[in-house]
């Protein structure tokens, strides 16, 4: 052995940084809102997750503190042992009501349930048939198993068609198409409809990630209740740490395929249950959703209203359809320069860049928030009209 000590990981720890891969852990001090003070500077946050402004809504901050009173801190055990408390249980209940399925259970994280039930979905002998952009998570998932697997161009349903083609030639036991409800860097949304339509029709099955689609689509249910699909999508995965402003994985769908993963995935069965007051948060969560459908409708104003405004300034949005909303910059280090730029101003926005994207289609990805206000989304309008031209963008 060459390498006896770690210090090798300095050399290859600049090298990422040297290629522009690294990440600057930037801190909140309080709660996550569209105001925040990231680092020492008060800014508009651009960059979060917490579509409807749930994250530090009142009713999910007293869920978590009765649930603490009543349950106490943490769950004890794993989920298969003696981690699932009745508040859990609660929780998967409300999931299939609120998704329409028959059956839910909860994963530690959304991540969890796509690296760890994925791989028991399918075996020798079956195909997984994957969207080329799918989140990071479902590439993990698909890796973990020994089943082929194929590529289908970006929401290309022509491409998608060819493969269920390909594989319906083929002796394969089952087919499933795999995508993500809303794609997180553009902001685009699957074509359900057809994918399901490709998929009943040459016998395969459907799993959607809806992680950046629920409390966003189908007024707050989800990527199934747009598209009309909810008992027709076989395999339904999410999260409650975006929209809904709380945290854990989910997984719905019929009674024996939510038992059967649980019964398999090994991130459920060898790890804890996520403490039980997530447990009355996402329950909170779910319930205000419902309880306050302006929250959604916020959301979706402001997300036309600022499209409409940034490209009237010139900026190109890409496929945006949500409230992920891109600003096309083209080279990465500009996104870069203008990510700093814009936080300098007081606005605290991400640049994506390759290999998140492709090289010349770096951005900054704009996330609305149902709790901005048109002033909020001026202020950065104005910020975008500065530096964009100061940087021969628009
Ligand atoms: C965020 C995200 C996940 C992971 O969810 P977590 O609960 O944060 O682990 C999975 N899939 C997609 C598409 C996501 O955007």
């Amino acid at each position: 052995m060459k390498q006896k000590t770690t210090a090798f990981f300095k050399d290859e720890f600049n090298d990422l940084d040297e290629k522009g891969y690294t990440w600057t852990i930037r801190r909140l001090a309080g709660p996550s809102k569209p105001h925040v003070t990231v680092d020492g500077k008060k800014c508009i946050m651009l960059a979060s997750n917490n579509y409807l402004n749930l994250a530090n809504h009142p009713n999910l901050r007293k869920a978590a503190i009765d649930a603490v009173k009543k349950y106490g801190a943490g769950a004890g055990s794993d989920w298969s042992i003696a981690g699932t408390m009745d508040v859990h249980q609660q929780l998967f209940d409300r999931i299939a009501e609120f998704k329409n399925t028959e059956a839910a259970v909860t994963f530690q994280t959304g991540f969890a349930v796509n690296a760890g039930v994925i791989p028991q979905l399918a075996g020798k002998g079956d195909i997984l048939i994957s969207d080329e952009l799918n989140h990071g998570s479902i590439i993990d998932g698909v890796r973990l198993t020994k089943t082929d697997r194929a590529i289908y161009g970006h929401s290309n349903m022509g491409e998608l068609e060819k493969v269920l083609k390909e594989a319906s030639k083929k002796d394969y036991r089952r087919a499933i198409v795999i995508t993500d409800g809303v794609f997180s860097m553009d902001g685009d949304i699957a074509k359900m409809d057809e994918i399901y339509k490709l998929a009943h029709e040459y016998g395969a099955l459907t799993y959607v990630d809806d992680a950046h689609g629920e409390g966003v689509l189908g007024n707050g249910y989800g990527i199934g209740k747009e598209f009309d699909l909810e008992k027709e999508i076989d395999f339904q995965m999410g999260t409650f740490s975006k929209a809904f402003g709380g945290f854990g994985g989910m997984f719905a769908g019929s009674e024996y395929t939510v038992k059967y993963a649980w019964n398999t995935a090994r991130s459920w069965l060898l790890s804890a249950a996520f403490p039980p007051h997530v447990a009355a948060i996402n329950l909170a969560a779910m319930d205000v959703v419902e309880k306050e459908p302006e929250r959604v409708k916020k959301l979706w104003d402001n997300a036309k209203y600022f499209k409409k405004e940034i490209e009237s300034l010139g900026f190109d949005t890409g496929y945006s359809q949500t409230p992920i909303i891109p600003a096309i910059v083209g080279d990465s280090k500009k996104a870069q320069t203008l990510a700093n730029m814009m936080y300098d101003e007081g606005i605290f926005a991400l640049a994506i860049v390759f290999p998140m994207v492709a090289r010349d289609k770096a951005r900054i990805r704009n996330q609305m928030n149902a709790g901005m206000t048109r002033e909020d989304l001026d202020t950065i309008l104005r910020v975008y009209e500065k530096l964009g031209k100061k940087l021969d963008l628009i």
